[in-house]
C-alpha cells in the first residue's frame, strides 16, 4: 500500500473535446508548480495520481491549493488489486490509529467490469468495520469518519479527508491576456479571476515619475508577485506615462483629463496585447464606481480599441471586492498610500457623460500617437515569479 496524493479536476472533465489538452495543462502547471519537490506524475481522464518521493505531504498540499483547475486534494492509499479481501485488510491497518464512534463507507467503481455494484461492496465493508472496530457505528447523514473507497482499472484507492481545490481552469488553457494592473485593491482581484477562467495573464502599469513613486511601483510588484503564484509566473510591462500625462494636463480641458488618460492607457494596452498575442485585456472597472466608469464614460474610453475588454468586477460592489481582495491577500498591500498615476492628475469635476467627438477633436490638441510610439519603444519588461527571496529594490 502506498501513501499519494489523488488530484480531481472537477468542472474540467465536462470539457469533452479539449479535455487533452485541459489535462495535459494541468499537469504541466502542477509540475512547474511542484519543481523543487521530488514527485512522479501520473494522470488518466478522470485522476491525477502524485508520488510524493520527500514525503513533504503539508508543502505540496499547500503548493496545490494554488493552481487552478483542481476541484478536490486527497490524501489516499493505493492498493495494487481489486480484490474486496485484500481491501479490507489494508483498511483495517488504516484505521487503527484513527477514534471514531461513527462512519460511513462510500464506494466509487470506474472500472465497471468489477462483479459487485459499489452499494454492495459499501455495504460489505461497512460490516467487516462494524465486526472488527468495537463501539462504532454507520451513521449516513453526519458520520464521524468518511471511508471513501475507489476501484479503478488494476487499482484501487483509500482515503478520508479532502481538501478542496481552487477550481476554475488549468491557467493558459484559454490563452493569453493583458491584465491594466494599478496599485489599487479592484485590478489584482480582477486579474485574479481571469486567471481562474483559464487566462494566462502578462501585467501592465503605467507609472508617472517624479509624480508617482518607487514605493508605488514597489507596491505594484508586489501585487503582481502574489497573482504570479496563480499565473506560474507574470511579466509586467511597465510604462512610463509622465509625458503623455503631463502633455494631456497642459492642454486638455481639465474635465476631459481622466477620460482622454484613460482612452491612451487603452490604446497602448491593445498595442501591448497585441505584441504579445494576447486576446483581451483585463481590469478592475467597475459600473459606477467613479466618474470613469458611467457607461457612457465607457463606452467613449471603450471606443479607441478593438481588442475585448473584461471586466471581471463590472457588476461587484466594493464590499465584494475588498473580500476577495482580503482572501487573496492583496488588501493589505493595495491600501498601502502610494499615489498611482490617475490619482494625481484627478480633476475637481470629472465630465461624467463625456462625448467621443468631444474626446477626439481635443485629442488633435496632443501629439499623442508620437507620444505613444515613444513610451512604448522605452517601455520595460519585469519577470515576477514567486520567490520568497525576490527583492524589488534590487531589480527596479
Ligand atoms: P481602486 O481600488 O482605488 O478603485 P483601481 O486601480 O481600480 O483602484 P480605478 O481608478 O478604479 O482604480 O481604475 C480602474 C482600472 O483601470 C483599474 O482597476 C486598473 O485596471 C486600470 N488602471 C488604473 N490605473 C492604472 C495604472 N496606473 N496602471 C495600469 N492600470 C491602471
Ligand atoms: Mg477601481
Amino acid at each position: 500500500m502506498e501513501k499519494l496524493i489523488i488530484i480531481k479536476y472537477g468542472e474540467l472533465t465536462t470539457k469533452k473535446e479539449n479535455i487533452n489538452l485541459f489535462i495535459n495543462t494541468l499537469k504541466q502547471n502542477i509540475k512547474e508548480k511542484l519543481k523543487n519537490e521530488n514527485v512522479d506524475i501520473r494522470f488518466d481522464k478522470g485522476r491525477m495520481f502524485i508520488r510524493v518521493l520527500n514525503d513533504n505531504f503539508d508543502v505540496i498540499i499547500e503548493k496545490l491549493k494554488e493552481v487552478f483547475g483542481i476541484h478536490e486534494i486527497v490524501i489516499g492509499y493505493e492498493l495494487k488489486s481489486l480484490d474486496l479481501e485484500e481491501i479490507k485488510k489494508e483498511l483495517l491497518t488504516l484505521l487503527k490509529n484513527k477514534e471514531f464512534k461513527t462512519f460511513k463507507v462510500e464506494t466509487k467503481r470506474s472500472n465497471k467490469k468489477i462483479p459487485h455494484i459499489s452499494t454492495e461492496i459499501s455495504r460489505e465493508v461497512g460490516g467487516f468495520i462494524l465486526k472488527n472496530k468495537e463501539n462504532t457505528k454507520v451513521d449516513v447523514h453526519n458520520p464521524e469518519l468518511m471511508i471513501h473507497l475507489e476501484l479503478r482499472n488494476t487499482e484501487s484507492y483509500i482515503y478520508f479527508e479532502r481538501v478542496e481545490g481552487l477550481g476554475g481552469y488549468p491557467v493558459s488553457t484559454l490563452g493569453k491576456g493583458v491584465l491594466m494592473l494599478s496599485g489599487g485593491i479592484d485590478s489584482p482581484v480582477a486579474g485574479y479571476m481571469a486567471i481562474k477562467r483559464g487566462v494566462k495573464l502578462e501585467a501592465l502599469y503605467f507609472e508617472s515619475p517624479p509624480h508617482t513613486s518607487i514605493e508605488a511601483k514597489n507596491k505594484v510588484m508586489e501585487l503582481a508577485k502574489v497573482l504570479s503564484k496563480y499565473n506560474n509566473e507574470i511579466k509586467v510591462h511597465v510604462i512610463h506615462f509622465t509625458e503623455i500625462q503631463e502633455a494631456i494636463y497642459k492642454n486638455i480641458p481639465h474635465e476631459y483629463l481622466i477620460t482622454i488618460m484613460r482612452r491612451m492607457m487603452y490604446r497602448i494596452a491593445e498595442i501591448i496585447a497585441n505584441r504579445c498575442n494576447a486576446k483581451i485585456l483585463v481590469n478592475g472597472e467597475s459600473i459606477g464606481q467613479v466618474a470613469s466608469q458611467t457607461l457612457t464614460s465607457m463606452k467613449a474610453i471603450n471606443e479607441v480599441v478593438s481588442i475585448p475588454v473584461i471586466r471581471p468586477l463590472a457588476c461587484f460592489d466594493k464590499l465584494e471586492i475588498i473580500n476577495i481582495a482580503q482572501k487573496i491577500n492583496t488588501y493589505e498591500t493595495s491600501i498601502l498610500p502610494f499615489e498611482d498615476c490617475c490619482t494625481i492628475f484627478v480633476p475637481k469635476h470629472p465630465v461624467i457623460n463625456p462625448d467621443s467627438r468631444v474626446c477626439e477633436e481635443y485629442e488633435k490638441l496632443i501629439p499623442y500617437k508620437d507620444l505613444i510610439y515613444n513610451a512604448i519603444k522605452n517601455h520595460e519588461v519585469i519577470k515576477i515569479k514567486d520567490e520568497k527571496q525576490q527583492n524589488f529594490e534590487d531589480i527596479l
